[in-house]
């Protein structure tokens, strides 16, 4: 395909206002792209490399404005170029508004006016900057970049601009071309025909609908999979459906990663009964791969790689993860999991260490001297051949711990349907100073790059309250010796001015057993009454209790109830006068 056609058929795409039609446009570039295909997918996106490659143009802006420069006349500086971008806001725009051709004399087209520009010749050139290395490379750079622009006509400028500094902006996102894909090689003629027609929704219509998004779906698995649209184009045009499903995770190539959305306990538990509880480690994301590319149950080539969220490649910066990972583990691997920061005792350090190492690319060998980093593995995508993909959590956590379960690199999977127990898990992940918790829909596969409901990470707590202790219960069996759960209460002022405490929960949780000795002795001359395991307490002490929600209850006597109450400290600075009023109380609750 040349060049000039692939820039004309970008132009309509872009000119095209509605989606359907855009993909309609897509839709038939792709079916006519013939060799060029896999290229045209990832041009149309602004992308000369498939997402899990690391490899990138490098060319930067400045580059860029000089080699316009250049091909646009002797009279023409970068600073020119870039004063124009102020005034047309885009770089597509401003090559395009240059003569290009005019440097080379009309003769330079061919009989069409057409530059000789093809768009696999453009790829290429392309592919062979970006392995220009060392010194000089940025000025060989420049000469072909600039050779590329001096062959180009305007329209074809525009686009080249664009691709160069890897904006296409022609409105195709990864969906439209995902739908294209579909629609081009696997949509018959007769289910395309049927969902165009505007007429009201009949059965066959709906019936082609529902085939048409299960062809998308195919499509977007083995894009999801692979992370390269290009390749997908082309297996689904020449193996279809059966080949796409037989699309497989490549070790060595990164899968986009699966991400967590904000939810409590109480969503958690409503929407699936139970939940797979693990500690939310704060540390940095990472994608492990160990082997050979090639699928099978001994390592051919021991081999490890490890990406970013990003999919960006970040084994150099992290050299005894690549080392743990040897030393552990005999077979094919993809994990997902976090690298931490940790000390020598090896708990977990802020955040900010580990971006001090995450991706080094210098002086890494000093660095390592500094800030020791370690492995935290929660997921396993792939073992020993097997996809894992579909599989449950539980199931993968399984695989997870039979390859690192004798590791400080997994933490224990926590099945519970159980509020309570899942706050004491949550409790000691924090006493252990990880960030908190995730809740995980057991029964869920691993969805690569969806945001979905299946991943919760437990919210932060809202604003706190600073509630009055009115009572108590002694523990049982090994706590019975402590007060264990403790009667909150907020203040009311009475008819008189005198304050009065309303109860609205009960805190048990986020407390540690010291803590507890500790609370207890503070206490225990507080007690005015007992029944059973029950005491009163004359109100003289206040907790900071933070909640997932306030409810509206008849339980308590405020008319309120805490969800989830956990204990955070207590207010040694406050007195039961200054503690939180039921008003406080209510307003907040009128606020979630
Ligand atoms: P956030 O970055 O706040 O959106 O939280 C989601 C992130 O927590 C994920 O993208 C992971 O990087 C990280 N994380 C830590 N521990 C886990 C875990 N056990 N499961 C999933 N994600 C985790």
């Amino acid at each position: 395909m040349q060049f000039a056609d692939f820039a004309a058929r970008a132009n309509d795409i872009e000119a095209e206002p509605a989606d359907l039609a855009k993909t309609a446009l897509l839709r038939d570039l792709f079916a006519t792209a013939g060799e060029d295909l896999p290229v045209v997918a990832r041009f149309v996106q602004g992308r000369v490399f498939p997402a899990w490659q690391s490899s990138t143009l490098d060319i930067g802006p400045n580059l860029c404005y000089e080699a316009i420069a250049r091909a646009a006349g002797q009279n023409v500086t970068a600073a020119d170029v870039e004063e124009r971008l102020a005034e047309l806001g885009e770089i597509g725009a401003v090559a395009a508004s240059f003569d290009f051709g005019g440097q080379r004399g009309l003769a330079a087209f061919g009989a069409g006016g057409q530059s000789d520009l093809t768009v696999a010749g453009v790829d290429d050139e392309l592919r062979q900057l970006a392995a220009a290395e060392g010194s000089g490379s940025q000025d060989r750079k420049l000469d072909t970049l600039f050779g590329l622009f001096n062959r180009c006509s305007a329209a074809e400028a525009r686009y080249l601009a664009r691709l160069v500094l890897s904006e296409m902006r022609i409105g195709v996102g990864e969906g439209t071309v995902r739908d294209a894909v579909a629609e081009a090689f696997l949509v018959d003629a007769e289910d395309a025909a049927a969902i165009r027609d505007d007429e009201a929704e009949t059965e066959v219509e709906e019936a082609a609908r529902d085939r048409r998004d299960a062809a998308i779906a195919t499509v977007e698995r083995a894009l999801q999979v692979s992370n390269d649209y290009g390749r997908v184009a082309v297996v689904a045009r020449d193996e279809g459906r059966d080949g796409l499903d037989a699309v497989e995770l490549d070790v060595g190539r990164p899968v986009q990663a699966m991400l967590a959305q904000a939810g409590t306990v109480t969503d958690a538990l409503d929407e699936w009964g139970e939940a797979a509880v693990e500690t939310k480690f704060d540390g940095a994301r990472v994608q492990v791969h160990y082997g050979s590319g090639e699928a099978g149950n001994a390592v051919e080539e021991e081999e490890v790689s490890l990406f970013s969220r990003n999919m960006e490649d970040v084994t150099d910066a992290l050299p005894e993860v690549v080392e743990f990972v040897e030393a552990e583990i005999d077979q094919p691997v993809i994990l997902d999991g976090e690298v931490v920061a940790v000390d020598d005792a090896g708990a977990p350090l802020p955040f900010q260490e580990i971006l001090r190492r995450f991706r080094r690319k210098h002086d890494v060998e000093q660095m390592r001297e500094e800030i020791t980093v370690e492995l935290r593995a929660f997921d396993c995508l792939h073992a020993a051949g097997d996809d894992l993909l579909t599989q449950p959590v539980t199931e993968r956590h399984a695989r997870l711990a039979e390859l690192l379960g004798h590791t400080e690199a997994v933490s224990e999977l926590l099945l519970s349907d159980d509020a309570e127990e899942i706050e004491h898990y949550e409790a000691d992940a924090l006493e252990a100073g990880h960030e908190g918790i995730m809740l995980k829909n057991p029964v869920s596969p691993y969805s690569p790059g969806n945001r979905g409901k299946n991943w919760l990470k437990r919210k932060p707590d809202v604003e706190t309250l600073d509630l009055v202790v009115t009572g108590a219960e002694w523990g049982e069996g090994r706590r019975a010796k402590f007060l264990g759960t403790f009667l909150l209460s907020a203040r009311v002022e009475d008819a008189d001015g005198d304050d009065e405490f309303r109860t609205i929960g009960k805190v048990a949780t986020g407390i540690t057993d010291e803590k507890l000795a500790e609370l207890t002795e503070l206490l225990e001359p507080d007690i005015v009454s007992q029944s059973g395991t029950e005491v009163d307490l004359r109100p003289t002490t206040v907790f900071e209790v933070g909640y997932e929600e306030i409810q509206v209850s008849p339980t308590y006597s405020s008319g309120y109830a805490l969800r989830f109450p956990r204990f955070v400290e207590v207010r040694e600075d406050k007195t039961p006068e200054t503690a939180d009023s039921l008003t406080r109380v209510e307003r907040l609750a009128e606020e979630q």
